[in-house]
């Protein structure tokens, strides 16, 4: 599946796989150098020297792009995940000091060095799924020396080990439990983000993103602009996550703004799916989260395709609503939840998640000059990889064309 083509894909281009037979890929220095028919490939003058690997037959695909998750946390919320069960919703659990501030609490009691070494580990398993680029959202640390810990590590998790982290700045997760219920109190976080730690982080290049969760019981409106502003102003570009649990108009103002990326949408209205389908905000879907919360609120990933919006997928990797980072899943419950077909889920989760991340110049599709970022699953038809649900599939994973994953 080479996905091959121009720009971002909407509506009926989402289908457009580039499907090629016994294919060959050439690869020099992590960079694709030729793709085509194998028999013509394995004439090449530069092939002959080349060290060759067979995938034996098996369906070849761009890495897949994980454009977000919550990469750094310390611990699982599985204590939760019994409550839910039992009949407490999300936004209880929450407003009981547990959810995201459960988790806040567990991120600063460690160590920058079990953060690592639980990342590494996770990162290691993206891998085994298939997947080449990871975004990562801080967001569990809500202090000034947690959140830069959070971002810092990112970095070197990028330089350290072979997947690409894109590192997002998300202070404004939720108001942490120090300034809650204090008077001012959220008006004063928000001026240690947008004073302090924006610059900051700017300065030292520790992300390129800035994300704010725009709900109830998170950040308003009018507060996620600011933040959004304050990050743009400093080079960071905006994303959010937007309409999770009610329609707050989050999806307009990130169109407003030009943000890479709206995600989640579940309770995105009419108006909105116009906005962003009309924009180059790409529209990506986590229906990991609606599957783990036991929530039948699906986003309308087909209003969205057939308005033209640029669809993409994503784990959502994320302690509390979403404990997966297999994106075989997702594109499992992208067809039988979302509708999509599995043509359109696989796009959606490389070519489109590749420019939600502003780089679908260099990823996403298997095509001259980008990089040779790839997975290869064992299957004998690709409309297999979705249709295995909780089956990981994944054979051999490629990044910048070395071997990261090779099932034995
Ligand atoms: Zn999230």
């Amino acid at each position: 599946m080479t996905m091959r083509g121009r720009g971002p894909r909407r509506g009926k281009a989402l289908s457009q796989i580039g499907i090629l037979r016994d294919g060959a890929i050439l690869v020099r220095d992590g960079r694709i150098t030729a793709v085509g028919p194998a028999n013509k490939i394995e004439k090449l003058k530069e092939s002959k020297r080349a060290e060759k690997v067979d995938v034996g037959g098996r369906v070849v695909l761009p890495g897949l792009v994980d454009s977000h998750t919550h990469l750094i946390h310390a611990a699982s919320r599985a204590e939760e995940y019994e409550l839910k069960i039992r009949g407490m919703s999300y936004e209880e659990i929450a407003k009981k000091g547990g959810g995201i501030l459960n988790s806040v609490k567990k991120l600063r009691l460690s160590t920058s060095e079990e953060l690592k070494s639980r990342a590494r580990g996770l990162l290691e398993k993206f891998a085994e799924y298939g997947t080449t680029t990871v975004e990562a959202k801080s967001g569990y640390g809500l202090d000034v020396t947690s959140e830069l810990r959070i971002l810092s590590l990112h970095k070197e998790l990028d330089a350290e080990q072979p997947l690409e982290i894109v590192s997002t700045f998300l202070g404004a997760h939720v108001v942490p439990a120090e300034f809650r219920g204090k008077d001012g109190g959220t008006r004063e976080y928000l001026e240690i983000l947008t004073k302090q730690l924006i610059p900051e982080i700017a300065d030292n290049g520790l992300a390129e993103y800035c994300d704010v969760f725009c709900e109830r019981g998170a950040f308003t409106l009018s507060e996620s602009r600011r933040v959004l502003e304050a990050g743009q102003a400093h080079g960071l570009t905006p994303r959010m996550h937007a309409e999770q649990l009610s329609n707050t108009g989050a999806t307009e103002l990130g169109v407003e703004l030009g943000a890479a990326s709206c995600d989640h949408l579940e309770y995105l209205t009419p108006a909105g799916i116009r906005a962003i389908s009309k924009s180059d905000t790409v529209a990506a879907l986590l229906p990991g989260c609606d599957f783990h919360l036991g929530l039948k609120q699906y986003a309308a990933a087909r209003a969205l395709i057939e308005a033209g919006a640029i669809v993409a997928l994503a784990t959502d990797f994320n302690p509390g609503t979403s404990p997966t980072l297999s994106m075989p899943m997702v594109l499992s419950l992208a067809c039988t939840q979302l509708r999509m077909t599995p043509a359109e889920a696989i796009t959606a989760a490389t070519v489109n998640a590749a420019h939600s991340l502003r780089r679908g110049e260099r990823i996403g599709s298997i095509e001259v000059g980008k990089q040779a970022d790839l997975a290869v699953f064992e299957v004998a038809d690709y409309r297999e990889i979705p249709y295995y649900f909780g089956v990981n599939n994944c054979w051999m994973t490629m990044k910048r064309g070395e071997i990261v994953y090779l099932r034995v």
